[in-house]
């Protein structure tokens, strides 16, 4: 085999694993490179630090996980993965309104993001073709004379002093958030892609503890979202082995504590008290680990004039959303999803292609993310008429949602991009919101975190 057959992945990383995937079908040989050494097993790693981090994957990355790897819904539960359903068996409090709950078909794995990535790369290593090469750092491209096709990567393999290359036909990065892209592109003499940037300033603390029968009253996830004036927010979701993973959060430089004192009383300033009481009662089978989360960063490789052949950006190299939204494996499988089916009808204007693609199923998550946002007025963006009034407009859906669960449907639908946004405005959905705001009788219910809490 020649080459002139390969493709080469940077990262091995989720966006990595699942681009590797999708070029698998077209390269006879596809070569994923990590600087990490990767774990034989289930295991946290250095070079995914997120990775101790709670992790839920959206009904729609679901179903795209599905679609690659036919049967990974059926494996994950044999692996001891519950599948969850969204509105009936997890407790939503939406700007600290109860959601109704109610059976629904959307579905999610309750899995550790160590077990998914773990399950998911022994996928890819057994696709023929592929081959994992761990302990390996890529420092830069190679490409032709003119610069105008990427040849293959400069890598420098653990234990050695000498760099070597990898030729390849198409290189893609998946080197997530810190991607070396802009200055690797810019050494080639390429623009760099314009960059929107939300700083967010997000702090998170995950920890896991042993589920009993009786925890969240038997349901299988809570969560509350920080809203302006109360900048944090938690989310508990169910994971392999009977175990719960509890994330406590907090928004413009607002920190969870790390010891069990203070993050029980962090976790009783939410509105969804199932919070608290897991934190307080439970018992922890992990440490806690901390991580902070600047901002969302996209670049808009798309807008640039000139991009050389051969080469392509993935995942959060592309877009790293705002983590609370849960939006970055599901981006990632559906961007894998994309370069599937442009590559299997060819190479030529793939970059183009590819980047206009990304863009356009990009668009949904990031205004969801970034729009939801701009609700805190010292998150700096420029606030359209359109955003204030969708937020606006969602507040009230969320006051609405908590007697009618079709509004909860509609919500959970839009936030797991099984629906587009704007499907929020159908007519019918804004005659329910308007019925269950404008029309009641009775005020509208007071979110749970503006009311007083009794103590003791
Ligand atoms: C706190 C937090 C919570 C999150 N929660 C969720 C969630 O609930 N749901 C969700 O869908 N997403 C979540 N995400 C986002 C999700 O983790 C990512 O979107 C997803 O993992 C895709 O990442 P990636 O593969 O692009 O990059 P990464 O996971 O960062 O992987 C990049 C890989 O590239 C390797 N690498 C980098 N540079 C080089 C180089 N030069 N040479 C060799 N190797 C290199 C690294 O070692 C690493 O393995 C969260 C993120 C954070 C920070």
């Amino acid at each position: 085999m020649t080459h002139a057959d390969r493709a080469v992945v940077i990262g091995s990383g989720m966006g990595g694993l699942l681009a590797a995937r999708a070029l698998s079908e077209t390269y006879a040989e596809v070569v994923v490179v990590d600087r990490d050494l990767i774990p034989e097993g289930s295991a946290a790693r250095k070079g995914v630090p997120q990775g101790r981090q709670l992790h839920v994957l959206l009904a729609r990355g679901r179903e795209a996980f599905d679609t690659l790897f036919p049967g990974m819904s059926t494996e994950l539960a044999r692996l001891g993965s519950p599948l969850v359903d969204l509105q009936h068996q997890v407790h939503w409090y939406n700007d600290g309104h109860r959601m109704r709950r109610a059976p629904s078909p959307l579905l999610a794995f309750g899995i550790s993001r160590p077990l998914l990535e773990h399950t998911v790369r022994a996928r890819v290593a057994a696709l023929p073709g592929v081959r994992l090469v761990s302990g390996c750092e890529v420092l830069g491209l190679t490409a032709t004379p003119d610069s105008r096709r990427v040849t293959g990567v400069r890598v420098l393999p653990r234990g050695e002093t000498a760099e070597s290359v990898i030729d390849a036909d198409m290189v893609v990065d998946a080197g997530g958030r810190a991607s070396r892209s802009p200055i690797w592109l810019e050494e080639l003499g390429y623009a760099r892609a314009p960059e929107e940037r939300v700083q967010v300033d997000l702090t998170y603390v995950t920890r896991v503890y042993k589920r009993e029968p009786h925890h969240l009253d038997g349901l299988l996830g809570a969560l509350t979202n920080a809203v302006p004036g109360l900048p944090r927010g938690g989310i508990v979701a169910v994971q392999e082995d009977d175990r719960l993973g509890v994330a406590l959060s907090g928004v413009l430089g607002e920190e969870p504590p790390t010891d069990d004192e203070g993050m029980v009383r962090y976790a009783e300033t939410l509105a969804a008290p199932q919070i608290a009481e897991i934190v307080r009662s439970a018992v922890p089978v992990s440490a806690p680990a901390k991580m902070r989360f600047p901002a969302s960063v996209r670049r808009r490789y798309e807008r640039l004039r000139r991009f050389p052949g051969g080469y392509l950006v993935t995942a959060d190299a592309l877009c790293g959303f705002n983590p609370v939204y849960g939006q970055g494996m599901t981006v990632a499988a559906l961007e894998a999803l994309l370069l599937r089916r442009l590559i299997a009808s060819g190479t030529d204007d793939l970059a183009r292609r590819f980047f206009r693609g990304a863009a356009r199923l990009i668009d949904a998550p990031w205004s969801i993310s970034v729009g939801t946002d701009l609700r805190f007025p010292e998150v700096e963006g420029r606030r359209s008429m359109t955003v204030r009034l969708v937020n606006a407009y969602v507040g009230m859906l969320h006051a609405a949602a908590v007697t009618d669960p079709a509004l909860g449907a509609a919500f959970i639908r839009v936030l797991n991009l099984i629906d587009p946004p704007a499907r929020l405005m159908a007519p019918a959905t804004v005659f329910r919101v308007l019925r269950g705001t404008l029309g009641r009788r009775s005020p509208l219910p007071m979110p749970a975190w503006r009311r007083p809490r009794p103590r003791g």
